[in-house]
């Protein structure tokens, strides 16, 4: 038999779901994946049943919904100032991954160079090669995960086509700073390049940190393709419902990709959407602030644990140092550790780095509700403060 495709055919099973199968085997209170529980508003669900109900049960428009296209024109001039023409700048695809890959697939041409910014998302990287990009990848480094101008400056060559960029960050929790998104910016329209930005975290910021989209920078309006995702703007990662934003001629080609990976994305969730994008100011400011007070509940427990918290400005996670307790074996050992003896699961840092990155960081979801938040510190004080803790190794 010949081979399937060697890239896809190479690749492990993706990091999220190993540690919820883990979590499930275990009974472990799960705190690897990312997704948020108790925050999904019941008029935006009430809106996807009553669509349901009603019709129509065919396919929408290849672009999405115009009211939902319309409501994402409202919204990125609502919280970024953008000027956006719905009909002709905004595509509604089935979840941030699918616009990802509408971008990946619709920009680059084989031997293109592609800048990507580790720590990263687990989908980026074998779909830039499944496209034929050649990767550029540039690190950030804990427990500030500054961004490494020098290097970065280095990775873009006359070959560049794309730089990816997610701000607000997963799994570092770090949000770009304009002043950091400008020197980015430079770097694109120097090369002649575009960025495809992920921001899917966009009102999940903290500590009244702006969220700053590169759409908005000086030179960048036709040069970004801007990602978002309902499923973490409305806590319902179950939906798949996401957009692009970009200017016509760079849509174009990312919405021929989109014809034929999923045409289109089911009526009732984009209606819905749509309903829900148009809420009042207090629901965004909420959701952030509720994640906000996640946070610190988390963060102060798995301090007392003895976990070394490092900062967080947005997205759903806690990045951890835990060799305080005594752990000695690597970030992947950790995790299956915890979640085996202790029954909380996180998911290993290293799994967003290719090759040998930093290995003693777990990363913590916090946007649960506060009685597995509270479970998850009550197991872990038990496991780790029951005994001196055994200097495990891997
Ligand atoms: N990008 C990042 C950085 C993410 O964390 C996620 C998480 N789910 C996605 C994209 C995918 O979003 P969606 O569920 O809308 O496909
Ligand atoms: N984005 C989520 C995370 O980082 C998971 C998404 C997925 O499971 N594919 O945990």
């Amino acid at each position: 038999m010949k081979p399937a495709n060697s890239i896809f055919s190479g690749l492990g099973t993706t990091i999220f779901t190993v540690m919820s199968q883990l979590a499930q085997e275990h009974g472990a209170i799960n705190l690897g994946q990312g997704f948020p529980e108790g925050l999904e508003p019941a008029d935006v669900i009430a809106a996807a049943s009553r669509s349901l109900l009603t019709g129509p049960h065919q396919y929408p428009p290849m672009m999405g919904l115009p009211e939902l296209r319309q409501a994402i024109a409202t919204h990125d001039r609502r919280f970024q100032g953008l000027d956006v023409d719905w009909a002709t700048e905004v595509m509604v695809t089935s979840g941030a991954t699918e616009a990802l890959a509408d971008c990946l697939f619709g920009l680059i041409e084989p031997g293109d160079e592609v800048v990507l910014i580790e720590p990263l998302y687990d989908s980026y990287l074998p779909i830039v090669r499944r496209a034929g990009g050649i990767p550029k990848l540039v690190r950030l480094e804990p427990p500030n995960w500054d961004l490494p101008r020098e290097s970065l400056a280095a990775a873009f060559s006359d070959r560049t086509k794309v730089i990816l960029v997610n701000s607000p960050m997963n799994p570092c929790a770090k949000v770009f700073t304009e002043e950091e998104l400008t020197f980015i910016a430079d770097l694109v329209i120097r090369h002649d390049a575009y960025a495809i930005c992920d921001e899917v975290y966009e009102h999940l910021v903290f500590d009244g940190r702006p969220h700053v989209s590169m759409m908005g920078l000086p030179g960048m309006r036709d040069r970004v393709a801007r990602i978002g995702s309902a499923g973490k703007t409305f806590s319902i990662t179950n939906w798949k419902v996401g957009y692009v934003v970009a200017a016509p001629a760079l849509l174009a080609p990312i919405a021929k990709t989109h014809q034929f990976i999923t045409f289109t994305t089911p009526i009732p969730l984009q209606a819905a959407v749509a309903e829900g994008l148009a809420k009042e100011e207090a629901y965004f400011a909420g959701l952030a602030k509720d994640m906000a007070a996640r946070r610190d509940r988390l963060a102060t427990g798995l301090g007392r644990v003895g976990f070394d918290v490092l900062d967080c400005a947005g997205t759903y996670f806690l990045t951890t140092d835990f060799r305080p307790l005594g752990f000695t074996g690597t970030d992947v050992a950790f995790c299956r550790h915890i979640t085996i003896e202790a029954g909380v699961t996180a998911v290993p840092v290293s799994a967003f780095y290719q090759g040998s990155g930093p290995d003693h960081f777990a990363r913590f979801c916090f946007a649960k509700m506060d009685d597995a938040l509270d479970g998850a510190i009550e197991r872990l004080t038990r496991h780790f403060g029951q005994k001196e803790f055994p200097r495990i190794g891997a």
